[in-house]
């Protein structure tokens, strides 16, 4: 799989919203712990409105599809979660003007996507939040196709890393957010967001090996 097309980029979506759902009381859990335990309620709820309102368009481009997702998180989910989530895939969005996207574009707008977020949210690489998994899951992405990786090469390689990255948050201190109301009890327990970052990556990688 060297190209990302519409039906593709639907079917990672509507992956999406199946592990949200598979995943919501593990998200929520993790919330609960260091937040107000509902990532994985938010999370759902905003992937099932996207997969919703993506059965009835017929969209000619990628980009359409994402933004259009992006601004159904911003409209459906009430947290934190939203506007972040629906940032990166509206920028995303924004710079796939085609019926396909080859990796190096997918690349180039999920990069939009990571600096969108970061400029809404404000939070850098060690922060404890989405950043630490989506900033990881880039350089593996970019590092796999130099390496003549392709599309869905890269995409594992990214959905490792932001596994990985998500993993790597537990011991942070959160600067960002509701978890970082509670300083130093942040401390210990696994970011909702960077975990729920590493489930989108999955979610890609998964559809694109099937
Ligand atoms: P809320 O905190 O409003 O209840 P959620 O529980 O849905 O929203 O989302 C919490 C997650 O949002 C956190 O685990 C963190 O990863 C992410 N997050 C919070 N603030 C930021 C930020 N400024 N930048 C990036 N991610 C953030
Ligand atoms: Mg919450
Ligand atoms: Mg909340």
């Amino acid at each position: 799989m060297s190209t990302l097309d519409i039906e593709m980029t639907r079917a990672w979506l509507q992956a999406t919203a199946a592990s949200m759902n598979d995943n919501a009381e593990r998200l929520s859990a993790l919330d609960a712990a260091i937040g107000d335990g509902d990532h994985g309620t938010n999370m759902r709820r905003g992937f099932a409105a996207v997969t919703e309102k993506l059965a009835g368009t017929e969209p000619a481009t990628v980009g359409e599809l994402l933004a259009l997702s992006g601004r159904t998180l911003i409209s459906t989910v009430g947290g934190a979660s939203g506007p972040l989530y629906g940032s990166i895939f509206r920028a995303a969005g924004k710079r796939l003007t085609g019926a396909t996207a080859t990796a190096d574009d997918l690349a180039d707008a999920l990069r939009d996507g990571l600096e969108a977020v970061q400029k809404l949210g404000g939070a850098q690489t060690g922060d404890k939040t989405i950043i630490d998994a989506y900033a990881p899951a880039m350089d593996a992405f970019t590092a796999a196709l130099g390496d003549g990786h392709d599309l869905l090469g890269a995409a594992r390689a990214a959905a490792t890393a932001a596994g990985e990255g998500a993993q790597a948050t537990i011991p942070l201190l959160a600067r960002k957010g509701r978890a970082s109301y509670l300083g130093e009890r942040s401390i210990g327990h696994q970011d909702p967001g960077a975990t729920s970052t590493a489930l989108v990556f999955e979610a890609l990688a998964g559809v694109l090996g099937t």
